[in-house]
């Protein structure tokens, strides 16, 4: 017999061994068992039932070998929504709900009493900026782009479990916007800001998809193309919102200066205090 507490500890130093943080454990459990941790605790010195260790021996040995844990579950938590994830989308980033909430708060301030505004999330992936925008503020109307289509697969599934109503496009950046007469009040785009020779954890490297990660030379490649044909798509009155590398604020700076001159822009921190979201304001005082 085997007790959570035996089990529990073996992975934890497993985890150490193979650089695989060791919180994981846990928090694989909680989400395989379906209960809070405290009941996982108060049950520690009891049997592990056999349907449950067999899933968490089978999920660990993947984990071990850096195997991202919302692949071994298939799905991952974002805003306090439930995302479907594989190897087609990122797996959406705590960073990245921060940069949902600045755009929610930015929405209020900007248009209160705009009864619909017009919203593009750029580059979608699972779809979790979308979802998240388009069910926490009703007045959204959402459309949203990727360049894969196997991620817009997986994103329009996610909207749907979720019950968000967006318009989804394929296509290259801006391209299918600009082909279109649709004028926005609000482009967010989380787009891939890796530099392309830059040394990563296997865990991201090998498991997530390459064309939702590297953004040319500099990192910055995908900005300038929407810095270049932003203002076609967007109204008079109206914000960008951008997720950015924490190492990028002085090339990023000097990009929106250089490309977008009357455009007022602020870069914000992450949690961790660093540099990580870029929002673009037009046609404000
Ligand atoms: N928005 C999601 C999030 O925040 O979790 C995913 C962001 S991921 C960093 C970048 C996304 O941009 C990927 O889904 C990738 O497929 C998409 N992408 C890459 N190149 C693109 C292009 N040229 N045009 C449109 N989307 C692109
Ligand atoms: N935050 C992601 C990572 O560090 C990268 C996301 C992106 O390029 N937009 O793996």
């Amino acid at each position: 017999m085997t007790t959570f507490s035996e089990s529990v500890r073996k992975y934890e130093q497993l985890c150490e061994e193979n650089d695989v943080p060791a919180e994981t454990v846990m928090a694989f459990l909680v989400e395989l068992s379906q209960k809070e941790r405290y009941n996982l605790y108060m049950n520690f010195d009891n049997e592990m039932p056999e349907d449950l260790k067999e899933r968490f021996d089978e999920g660990m040995a993947r984990i071990l070998k850096q195997e991202p844990m919302s692949h071994v579950l298939g799905y991952s938590w974002f805003y306090g929504y439930k995302f479907i994830v594989n190897p087609d989308v990122l797996i959406p980033r705590p960073e990245t709900e921060e940069l949902c909430a600045n755009i929610l708060s930015r929405m209020d301030e900007f248009f209160p009493d705009q009864e619909e505004i017009r919203c593009v999330d750029i580059g979608t992936g699972s779809g979790a900026i979308a979802v998240t925008i388009a069910m926490e503020e009703p007045k959204v109307n959402m459309s949203a782009t990727d360049i894969s289509a196997d991620a817009l697969k997986t994103a329009e599934k996610n909207a749907e479990e979720n019950g968000a109503k967006i318009r989804f496009l394929c296509g290259d950046m801006t391209e299918p916007l600009l082909a279109e007469e649709t004028k926005y009040d609000v482009l967010i785009c989380n787009p891939p800001y890796i530099p392309e020779d830059e040394e990563m954890e296997s865990s991201v490297v090998d498991y997530e998809p390459h064309v939702a990660l590297f953004g040319g030379k500099d990192g910055l490649y995908f900005y300038r193309r929407v810095f270049d044909t932003c203002r076609r798509i967007m109204k008079e009155k109206s914000f960008m919102a951008f997720e950015m590398g924490w190492n990028q604020r002085e090339a990023m700076s000097a990009l929106v200066e250089s490309t977008l001159p009357e455009a007022k822009y602020e870069i914000l921190k992450d949690m961790n205090g660093k540099d990580r979201m870029l929002f673009v304001y037009f046609g404000t005082l």
